[in-house]
């Protein structure tokens, strides 16, 4: 064969490589199926891994296959996990969650944690006994299937939470509880059930012989600086998301033409406004220009609601809307990560 025919030949590979590429893959497990033994058992961590994380992974994507979502890192995705549907909340989340939990095990797992989470952890906890305690209450305290966490919040500290089915922190459906994992416990009885039964606590004592600080640390000092963080701290901002969907869902109809919307809600806009400047600013979004900019959110509601009160015309209304969605747009880039 000729080298033009075997360039050919490597360019249809590579095409076919490329159609039947997957967004997201398998982690690779780091040691054999026995390796957690007698804490784990092999059979247990096969099917664990081979079948149920597959099948995640596989579900996730095909939930995200030929959408934009495909394109996005799987915490990047799971930010807005509950606004892009259970399949992937609940994919998406198993595959993230399963992936960080087979990372943190070790057959030769460091037993403590050093440096400075070390002393994060005495800060907050007052010990790693105290933490270990926490987290097996919070898991045997969630009922049905979940996850237990200790995460690094937006405001850089450490806390403890629990899950249920495949959620985690990084997601809006965690409510308050929001950051970056570091440590996860399955508290799924997939994940104990073979040697365990029905016996959780025994599995959570055990468990910890094959967490590995170290591994856990790297993850704590990477989850210090990662970007993501900020990102969290804005989605957790409920005041600015709620004023968001009114802005949204009055805007963009009078962009096409249709003035109903904000004709009907100017009120609401008003009210939004008002508890949004009643609101505490993230710690990483303080500044005079944010305080000014809400400032002027108030006032451009105000004044939007005024014009649609005294019934004006509709230029008017779209001049004042067009400016006031500036206004919030303005704010909008003080959160984001260029500033
Ligand atoms: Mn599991």
């Amino acid at each position: 064969m000729n080298t033009r025919y075997l360039s050919i030949l490597t360019a249809l590979f590579f095409l076919a490589g490329q159609v039947t590429a997957q967004p997201f893959t398998m982690p690779k497990l780091d040691y054999e199926y026995n390796a957690l033994e007698p804490y784990i058992d092999a059979q247990t961590m096969e099917i664990h891994y081979s079948k149920h994380h597959q099948a995640y992974l596989n579900n996730l994507n095909k939930a995200v296959a030929g959408t934009k979502a495909a394109d996005l890192k799987i915490a990047e995705l799971l930010i807005n996990a509950e606004r892009r549907g259970a399949a992937i909340r609940n994919n998406g989340g198993g595959h993230y969650n399963h992936s960080l939990f087979w990372k943190i095990m070790s057959p030769s797992a460091d037993k403590t944690p050093g440096g400075k989470l070390s002393e994060e952890i005495n800060t907050t906890f007052t010990s790693l006994d105290s933490l270990k305690r926490l987290m097996n209450k919070e898991a045997i305290g969630r009922f049905g299937s979940g996850w237990v966490w200790l995460y690094v919040t937006p405001e850089k500290k450490l806390a403890v939470c629990s899950s249920p089915n495949q959620d985690n922190p990084l997601m809006d459906a965690s409510g308050k509880n929001r950051g970056i994992p570091v440590l996860g416990i399955d508290v799924w009885e997939h994940a104990y059930y073979l040697k365990y039964q029905n016996k959780r606590g025994d599995y959570l004592s055990a468990i910890w012989n094959v967490i590995d600080w170290d591994t856990v640390e790297s993850l704590y000092h990477a989850a210090l600086t990662d970007p993501l963080l900020k990102a969290i701290e804005k989605d957790a901002w409920q005041e600015l998301k709620d004023y968001h969907m009114v802005m949204a869902q009055t805007f963009h109809p009078m962009e096409e033409g249709n003035l109903g919307p904000i004709r009907s809600r100017s009120g609401e806009l008003v009210a939004k406004a008002t508890v949004l400047a009643a609101s505490k600013v993230p710690a990483s979004f303080q500044s005079p220009q944010i305080t000014k900019a809400i400032k002027e959110l108030v006032e451009g509601s105000a004044a939007v609601d005024k014009l649609v009160r005294k019934k004006s015309k509709d230029e008017k209304i779209v001049k004042s809307l067009t400016k006031l969605h500036d206004t919030f747009h303005v704010i909008q880039g003080l959160c984001s990560d260029e500033h």
